[in-house]
């Protein structure tokens, strides 16, 4: 499996990044973690094809990680797809994703593909999703509204994406982490519901981690200064996230 960051930006979107989001790629098919901008040109950058993606997990419906649903959708429309979409969605905003494909009209396009819906408790750690030997599993995130990071399995390896979060002990007591996907929205000034790089290099055991990617990124921010100042055994582990970037989990 390869994970690819499509996007990197915090909310407000980078000069030179999209606003963060992910897709696990597969020869099976492929799993978007999250639907940023420009959906469909970042597919045709990977040679891939609308038919490739088989489902999408939203971490939660802040604005920035959501809205390039509508484009994707309408992409699949264009490629005629015949074949289910699978969204996953936490629980109480079910209906309100109803309410938004409706205002999108799906119903009222020629629409040959079924879109399915699967909501599960954001509050409770559960697996949302497993085939052969790769499951996705989903956890609480610390973000003020209903929110969860997604802890990804495949064989041996095991990739964590924090989503949008404060420092969480649900990952700090996960055990060996081989990819750590973090949120640094910031490099030390502290946000309420968000990381600093300062935050995340402290509080987690980076011994236990085989490399950690920094993602929600804010434009000027000091990241560099912040990481020279880090000990070597942590600073070594981590690296700024970039766009199209292509992480072998395998
Ligand atoms: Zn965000
Ligand atoms: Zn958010």
């Amino acid at each position: 499996m390869d994970l690819i960051l499509l996007g990197t930006a915090c909310a407000a979107s980078g000069q030179e990044r999209d606003n963060t989001y992910l897709l696990l790629r597969e020869a099976s098919g492929s799993t978007l973690i999250d639907i940023g901008g420009n959906p469909l040109g970042k597919l045709k950058k990977l040679n891939l094809s609308t038919h490739d993606v088989k489902r999408v997990l939203f971490t939660h419906f802040h604005t920035d990680h959501i809205y390039g649903l509508p484009s994707l959708l309408w992409g699949m429309w264009i490629d005629k797809r015949t074949e289910p979409f699978d969204i996953y969605c936490e629980a109480t905003e079910k209906q309100w994703l109803e309410s938004w494909l409706s205002l999108m009209r799906t119903g009222e396009w020629p629409v040959a593909f079924e879109i399915r819906i699967h909501a599960f408790d954001w509050q409770t750690a559960s697996t949302v999703w497993e085939e052969g030997d790769v499951s996705l599993s989903v956890f609480p995130s610390l973000h003020g509204v209903p929110t969860v990071g997604i802890r990804a399995v495949c064989g041996e390896k095991v990739l964590v994406y924090s989503a949008d979060t404060t420092p969480n002990p649900l990952i700090r007591g996960m055990g060996p982490i081989d990819v750590l996907v973090h949120e640094a929205t910031t490099a030390e000034q502290g946000l309420r519901t968000h990381s600093t790089l300062s935050e995340i290099a402290d509080y987690y055991d980076w011994s236990g981690v085989g490399q950690g990617i920094l993602v929600h990124l804010s434009d000027g921010e000091p990241y560099e200064a912040v990481m020279a100042q880090l000990p070597v055994s942590v600073s070594s582990k981590l690296t700024l996230g970039q766009d199209m970037a292509v992480i072998s989990i395998d």
